[in-house]
């Protein structure tokens, strides 16, 4: 028997309308590019979202085309992502970090039939433009007084201003089928060409009702939020949605993602709770602690993307009481998959213990089903021990990679996350490393994230990188790669005295060495497939030269 209940679609265009209609005071601000400050309400950015709505219908872009974007967080970007959208075509958001030849073979692969740009990618756009195909036009995202004078193909060039001025805000959003496609975010793909994930306007808001909760990033009417995290990385891991969805005030640093800049945004615009990978934090927090300032009115941020070095959060709750919130997620699960947030009988956790839960990715929010299963398949138990790879299922969850005729990658109906992880009784999971980034010492697994987490906590080290080396007597041993603060004079032998006592014995990296600095991939990830390359043969060059005896000083595993 049916349930009488009324069948409506679930569709990213009912929460830029419940926003208009229950927030359309709320406001929103943005540090443009142009260099200002530009401040606007929901009800303004409904309006011309439904102008811009008309506009690319005058384009001739038809439902389910691809649209593509290369911006910063701002207003122009957030109506593009309801404009496009909303009125049925796919919100395609391009990272400009990739190198030319990627943000070129995405486009392609898209077949993005329009391209809106900030004018800080100009230049890439010139260079775009002699070699994509599939666009028929770019438009700037500005007003006719900055747009550019001269460009190749000037007619293929259109101003973002005038599209929006040309057209009047009369636009009913369209009743579409909730599981058509509204947005599409390629992932990063460290080895091979990106991948594409498809998201349905259905995961999109069940993703974005999991995503407000307390207990995720805990969002509601009475927050600011400043999503450093880029538009153009998984959606800003959903914040634009949460934020209509529960009339947040929303705060976009647009391309000032220093430090310095940031710390006048949050306390200029009273922000109460941000979003970012550990990358940006570590800009912040120096930027603070070099002015000795505090933070007037931010009481939480979400860090997630890469692990969050417990370093970090105890500098962020003890010296700031800025809470953590440690998260997990991936491209393809639209990205939210675990938050670490508290059960109750933790919540009188102090000192180490508690960073020791704070340390892990977090629990699955309700409609991600995850488990770790060893290499026959079968499941490793939740004992916080036992490793295994992690898989998950969920609404949000892709199922297949778009545009391609490869196999879907699901196993059995659950997608392999590509992430070795351990799991407590509580349900809390902890990566333990990506599966290909793995070091496998005497057939025994080493954790590269245990270890990354231990050197940060020294003072001194301001970067922490382990990779797996390898080893002519132990197939792979660790080699732990830093950077330590300007002016530093700390030494390998004295880091690794450090270690010991906080990790096991035979998980000791054999060496530690010295770097300027670690690449980080256009998400603000290591890349550890970079440093395996120039590192890989560190101790098997080094025992060659050694020869003999004094091979052992290198060798300590036991
Ligand atoms: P890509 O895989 O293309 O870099 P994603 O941004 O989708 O793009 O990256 C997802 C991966 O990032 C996860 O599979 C995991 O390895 C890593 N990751 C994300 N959040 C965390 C976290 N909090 N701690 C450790 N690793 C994380």
């Amino acid at each position: 028997m049916q349930g009488l209940m009324m069948q409506q679609p679930l569709l990213v265009a009912s929460l830029l309308m419940h926003a208009e209609r229950h927030h359309g005071e709320q406001e929103i601000v943005s540090r443009r590019v142009e260099g200002d400050i530009h401040r606007y309400r929901y009800r303004d950015l409904a309006q011309r979202a439904r102008r811009l709505a008309n506009g690319l219908a005058a384009l001739g872009i038809a439902p389910g085309e691809r649209v593509a974007t290369l911006a910063w967080n701002g207003y122009r970007h957030m109506e593009l992502y309801f404009a496009v959208s909303g009125s049925g075509a796919v919100l395609h958001t391009l990272n400009p970090r990739l190198h030319i030849d990627q943000v070129s073979y995405i486009i392609e692969h898209a077949e993005d039939r329009v391209v809106f740009f900030d004018l800080s990618f100009l230049p890439l756009i010139e260079s775009l433009m002699k070699r994509v195909k599939s666009p028929k036009c770019f438009v700037a995202m500005t007003d006719r007084a900055h747009m550019p004078k001269a460009l190749g193909h000037a007619d293929a060039l259109l101003c973002y201003e005038d599209l929006i001025d040309r057209h009047d805000d009369a636009f009913d959003w369209p009743m579409l089928d909730e599981n058509d496609a509204s947005s599409l975010c390629y992932t990063s793909g460290t080895t091979g060409n990106p991948k594409g994930v498809l998201y349905s306007h259905r995961s999109t808001v069940l993703h974005t009702y999991a995503a407000a909760l307390p207990d995720s990033l805990n969002c509601s009417a009475r927050d600011v939020i400043l999503p450093v995290v880029p538009m153009f990385h998984v959606n800003a891991w959903g914040l634009p949605y949460i934020a209509c969805m529960v009339g947040a005030k929303l705060v976009f640093p647009g391309p000032a993602l220093d430090g310095k800049s940031l710390y006048e945004l949050i306390e200029a615009e009273q922000v109460t709770l941000s979003a970012g990978v550990p990358t940006v934090w570590q800009g912040l927090l120096s930027h603070v602690a070099e002015r000795g300032g505090t933070f007037s009115s931010m009481r939480r941020t979400v860090i997630g993307g890469a692990a969050c070095p417990t370093a970090m959060t105890s500098k962020f709750q003890e010296c700031y009481q800025v809470e953590v919130l440690h998260a997990w997620g991936m491209t393809e699960l639209s990205p939210v998959g675990t938050v670490c947030s508290f059960k109750g009988h933790q919540s009188a956790l102090s000192g180490e213990h508690r960073y020791a839960v704070q340390a892990k990715q977090g629990r699955s929010v309700f409609g991600i089903d995850m488990k770790i299963v060893g290499p026959d398949g079968a499941e490793v138990p939740w004992d916080g021990h036992a490793t295994g790879d992690l898989l998950v299922r969920g609404p949000w969850v892709a199922r297949q990679y778009f545009g391609t005729d490869d196999p879907p990658p699901l196993q059995d109906g659950w997608f392999p996350t590509g992430d070795v992880a351990k799991i407590d009784a509580d349900g809390f999971m902890q990566i333990t490393d990506r599966s290909k980034d793995v070091i496998k010492s005497g057939g025994e697994w080493i954790s590269s994230a245990d270890i990354e987490n231990v050197a940060s906590r020294h003072p001194e080290v301001t970067m922490a990188a382990c990779i797996a080396a390898r080893h002519p007597k132990w197939d792979e041993r660790p080699l732990l790669l830093i950077v330590t603060r300007p002016g530093s004079t700390l030494t390998g032998s004295e880091l690794l005295a450090f270690l010991d006592g906080k990790i096991a014995k035979w998980w000791r990296p054999d060496a530690v060495v010295l770097v300027e600095s670690i690449p980080l991939g256009a998400t603000g990830k290591v890349l550890k497939h970079r440093l395996r390359e120039q590192y890989a043969n560190y101790y098997v060059t080094a025992l060659t030269e050694r020869s003999g005896s004094s091979a052992a000083s290198i060798t300590q595993h036991e």
